[in-house]
Order: structure tokens, then sequence, then C-alpha cells
């Protein structure tokens, strides 16, 4: 019988490189080959890697990814906006009202495939839900778990 969690008769695996799996995920690459796609459309994630068949359909990225580009966006508008004031403090403010929420727009729109394929590939280097060898995710949901307990 398998054991229920990770031990030492079960080891995870070898240790995968944080770094350059999240420089290639910054790039939208397969973490693991750096060639790949990750995704498949603007933020549709490939089920697996075309080069090298590392399957990415595990991913968990969620609400992650918006939460994070939100939160980078919004200083680089901030530090824009309070930057923009000084440099053109006579700026009309339909101007503002036009340029601010579009340039807002793009850099979210910009940054959200950036930092899904960045999340999604520090999951990928963490064996973070199905990323890891016969994980949870993989196995399905508890009747193996109630049987173990049985013994
Ligand atoms: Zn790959």
């Amino acid at each position: 019988m398998k054991p229920l969690f990770p031990g030492p008769s079960s080891p995870m695996g070898p240790k995968r490189a944080i770094w350059p799996a999240v420089k290639n995920g910054l790039r939208g690459r397969c973490p693991k080959c750096g060639q790949g796609k990750i995704f498949t459309a603007y933020l549709k994630v490939a089920d697996s890697c075309s080069v090298c068949g590392e399957e990415l359909h595990h991913h968990r990225a969620d609400d992650m990814p918006p939460y994070v580009t939100m939160f980078i966006a919004g200083h680089i508008m901030v530090a824009c906006v309070l930057e923009a004031q000084e440099v053109f403090p006579e700026m009309p403010t339909w101007a503002e009202m036009t340029f601010w929420p579009l340039l807002a727009a793009l850099l979210c729109l910009g940054l959200l495939p950036i930092v899904k394929g960045a999340l999604i590939a520090y999951q990928w280097a963490l064996r973070m839900h199905g990323f890891g060898p016969e994980s949870a995710d993989d196995k399905g949901f508890e009747p193996r778990r109630l049987e173990s307990r049985r013994d």
C-alpha cells in the first residue's frame, strides 16, 4: 500500500529550481523545458507542453494572477499619476479621465499573462497540486484514503 503523505519512502522526486522555472513562466514558456508555450490563447493554459509533454492542466492559479496584476499595476499607476501631476500640472480633466483608465486597462491586460505564467511555473517548481508525482489531484478524492484509515 502506498503511503498517504510523501515521506522518506515516497520522495516527491528531485528538487526543482524555482527561479529558472519562473523565468520561463514569465516568458509564457513551459516551466520544465522553456520551449513549449504555457498558453494556447490569451489566458487559456495548455493541457500539456507541446515540446516536452509536461502536463500543465494541474495548475490552480485561480484568482492569484489578477490579484498580483492589480497589485503591480496599482503601484505603477500611482507613481505615474503622481509624476504626471508634477510634469503636466495643467493637464485637462477630460485628458486625465481618458488617459489613466486606458493606461490602467492596457497595463493590466499586458501584465496578466506574464503574471499567470510565472505563478503556474512557481506551482510547478514547488510541485503544488498535481505537479508532483502521485498527487492527490490525480487519484481522485477519498476512496483510497478511507480504505487506508480502516487498516
Ligand atoms: Zn515543456
